[in-house]
């Protein structure tokens, strides 16, 4: 299943981002930062427990279900009466859900939480980027393997001179993603697509903020 992969933030930020605001409501959610332990239910207990302790009050918290979803609306206004005494929402989210809960209240919306990528959970507690929504798809010409993601120099035209024994020069515990590359194609009978050149990567495929919009009836 494909998550949005998040990091606390040292405390000292998040207090830097709350200098001045004395009452916190305190929010997490219950699905990406509940598997990777940043924003579940025993993260925030942790997170108003240290907030206690340097002196602020938090008026009330809650785990989300899905902090990104619009029913945000919902558990706040479950929450009527802690979100009106509260300065401030500190979020255990990932970026969406910040930016979600900022549209539903009129409190200023922090980042307790660095979103870092969308992930793939490949095993219990392991988390791998696999795409980096770069736009340009090539994996029909990679056998299947991410250049852009899972080389370190984002190479696409061949491994770097620095590949050993099959384990990238920047970190000897990760494949080099070249290696698997070639051996995927090997196995493919495909080892000619190791000589197409690729042009340079078009970093302008979908002007930013990216939008679609389907041409429905
Ligand atoms: S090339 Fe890699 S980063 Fe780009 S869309 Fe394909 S899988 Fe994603
Ligand atoms: S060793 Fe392989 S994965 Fe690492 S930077 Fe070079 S080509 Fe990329």
């Amino acid at each position: 299943m494909i998550r949005s992969i998040t990091k606390q933030k040292p405390f000292e930020e998040v207090l830097e981002l709350l200098s001045g605001l004395d009452r916190i409501f305190l929010a997490g959610c219950g699905t990406c930062t509940t598997l990777c332990r940043t924003g579940g239910m025993p993260e925030v207990l942790e997170m108003a427990s240290k907030l206690g302790e340097k002196g602020k009050i938090v008026t009330g918290q809650m785990v989300i279900p899905v902090a990104c979803d619009e029913l945000t609306h919902e558990a706040v206004e479950d929450h009527k009466q802690a979100f009106s005494e509260a300065e401030a929402v500190l979020m255990m989210s990932c970026a969406y859900g910040v930016q979600t809960m900022s549209k539903q209240v009129g409190l200023p919306a922090i980042p307790a939480l660095d979103t870092l990528f969308v992930g793939k959970e490949m095993g219990l507690g392991r988390f791998d980027e696999v795409c980096t929504q770069c736009g340009s798809c090539v994996l029909g010409l990679t056998g299947g393997i991410c250049p852009v993601t899972a080389c370190h120099k984002g190479l696409l035209n061949g491994p770097c001179g620095g590949t050993n024994n099959g384990k990238c020069e920047i970190d000897s515990d990760k494949d080099c993603a070249w290696t698997l590359i070639y051996l995927k194609l090997k196995e493919q009978g495909k080892l000619d697509l190791m000589r197409k050149y690729h042009d340079l990567r078009n970093h302008n495929v979908e002007p930013k903020p990216g939008k679609i919009r389907l041409p429905l009836e």
